[in-house]
């Protein structure tokens, strides 16, 4: 059970919640296709499944094991196909989540054009295929179908597994780990939110109910709701896009319910075509939302540099400033300065300067990895020797902070990495001990593993508590906004990303009020140079 559904629910009523829902979305599926003869596309319990497995962790299986095994009971089902059809409604989701968490972390959000494509691909392959695959074996089983024509029945369940995941998980995902996507979302209705939200009806009423016979217009058709989902997309992001979905997918419910299927009706395979034309929709919808809000994230980045960097580097500047007029100030009275005070302010100039330095050098780097221009320069090289020697440069700015450096070099280990990188990653998990953490120590560890190496930097400072270690990596990220030396939040974000280019990877173990250790994790040779990463 991850924290973040502890949070949101104890464990036992999460797997309740999800178990209620569950049944009673493939109860009134079910039910509405046997009693009314109209086929809803989303099969909504997938989506549940996924979507609880992804938030809630997957200590859930046993519940949605039980749920779908009594319902599948209860629709009739002998126990043997029961137990087939359960078997793949848990498999599928349970593969979709575990490889979508690999991939992409354990709180998925769909940030960003890679997650979403990883997320479609995984679902509509690993997750519906499977669950799909072992559920239609179970009907067979259960002999409710005929063995021919087994395949576009199966097109049809992997398509109606797949709306559902579709229809559900994008947005569950966003209300339980993006809270900012949720409220940019709900600050952003305006009228022309009614506006979409009245053209989807309109359009869902003139297409696929009995007003679809009174008129003969060309230019109404259900292909006009890729108009309306890329408006919903480019305007209120994935929340509105997934509204538009949800209409449309209810409105091919009912044309198909009520037999007013503009088109391609009296086709055999109508329901198969009207699952595939909103999937695309729906994926279209995605992909358009995930594009814009990566486009509108740089832009807001671009602001937020531009602002912290005027402000940041104003910090060392102003002092500069005050120092030279007090210094000519007094010079101009005629004092004369003694050999102390003036290495005292000399001293104070050289560290303002080193801060300006650092500062711009981040910035530099941040927007040459921004723009993909980084390119390693392999070599091969020893790595212990290059932590002494970045150890021993930087143990006076250590100890200036009253910080002990203990470093124990092991028996050389040999590779190919880029030199000046694997250098700058270490002064800044070190730069950042000697600021956030004065007056304690700070180890400095390398280990090899079988084709590996890791460098750890630990220390005993005040911490980083759990809820902003994720975040830390991350551009501009900063948790002590009010520290004395804190920088422009790039640091740790230009850690990992040397340790990507690398091949490689960064993480934080740490406990506020008990120190923190950073892991930087990769391969002992970096094969072909990367050069981009944004
Ligand atoms: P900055 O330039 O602001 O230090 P970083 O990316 O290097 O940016 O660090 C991000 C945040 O992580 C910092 O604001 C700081 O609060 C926290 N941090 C980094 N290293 C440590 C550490 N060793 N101990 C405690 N907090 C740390």
């Amino acid at each position: 059970m991850n924290t973040q559904c502890t949070q949101i629910f104890r464990p036992i009523p999460a797997g309740i919640a999800m178990a209620v829902l569950y049944f009673l979305f493939a109860w009134g599926t079910y039910m509405l296709r046997k009693n009314t003869g109209f086929p809803p596309i989303f099969w909504v319990p997938n989506g549940i499944a996924l979507s609880a497995l992804l938030i809630c962790g997957f200590g859930l299986w046993p519940w949605l094991l039980l749920t779908s095994l009594v319902f599948n009971v209860l629709r009739g089902f002998p126990l043997p196909a029961a137990a087939i059809v359960t078997a793949g409604h848990l498999a599928g989701p349970l593969l979709a989540a575990f490889l979508f968490r690999r991939m992409v972390g354990p709180k998925p959000r769909f940030d960003s054009l890679r997650t979403l494509l990883l997320f479609v691909a995984i679902m509509l392959s690993a997750g519906a295929m499977l669950s799909s695959g072992i559920s239609i074996l179970g009907f067979k089983v259960g002999a409710w179908m005929q063995w021919s024509g087994v395949v576009p029945e199966w097109a049809e369940f992997w398509l109606n597994e797949s709306l559902g995941a579709l229809l559900l998980v994008p947005p569950l995902l966003t209300f339980a780990h993006d809270k900012n996507a949720v409220t940019r979302f709900v600050r952003s209705i305006d009228s022309q939110a009614l506006a979409v939200l009245v053209f989807s009806l309109l359009l869902t009423a003139l297409c696929y109910t009995p007003l679809s016979q009174f008129h003969q217009s060309v230019l109404i058709r259900p292909s006009l709701f890729f108009l309306l989902i890329i408006w919903a997309a480019i305007r209120y992001g994935l929340l509105g896009s997934n509204m538009v979905l949800l209409i449309a997918g209810i409105g091919v419910t009912i044309g198909l319910g009520t037999g007013n299927i503009p088109v391609i009706a009296g086709r055999a395979d109508h329901v198969l075509l009207q699952e595939a034309f909103v999937l695309i929709l729906g994926v279209t919808g995605l992909v358009i939302s995930a594009t814009m809000r990566e486009k509108n994230e740089a832009l807001e980045a671009r602001d937020t540099f531009f602002s912290l960097a005027s402000h940041e580097l104003k910090t060392p500047l102003t002092s500069l400033k005050l120092q030279t007029q007090l210094t000519q100030r007094q010079l101009g009275q005629g004092k004369l300065l003694d050999h102390c005070e003036l290495n005292k302010r000399l001293a104070h100039t050289d560290r303002q300067v080193d801060r300006l330095t650092r500062l711009v050098d981040d910035m530099l780097d941040v927007s040459r990895i921004s723009a993909g221009r980084v390119a390693l320069r392999p070599e091969r090289f020893e790595l212990s020797q290059l932590v002494t020697e970045v150890v021993t440069r930087m143990t006076p700015l250590l100890q200036q902070a009253g910080c002990t450096v203990n470093w124990q070099p092991p028996a050389p280990i040999e590779g190919v990495w880029d030199r000046f990188r694997l250098d700058q990653l270490l002064v800044n998990l070190l730069s950042n001990a000697a600021r956030y953490c004065g007056g304690k120590p700070v180890w400095v560890e390398l280990e090899r593993f079988e084709n590996e190496v890791e460098i750890r930097v630990r220390d005993e400072g005040p911490g980083i508590d759990p809820e902003d270690q994720s975040r830390i990596f991350q551009r501009f990220e900063r948790v002590a906004h009010d520290h004395a030396d804190s920088g422009l939040g790039l640091g740790l974000f230009i850690v990992r990303e040397v340790a990507e280019l690398h091949g490689g990877s960064v993480r934080v173990q740490s406990q506020l009020g008990q120190g923190s250790t950073f892991f930087a994790r990769f391969p002992l040779a970096k094969e072909s140079p990367s050069s981009a990463l944004s």
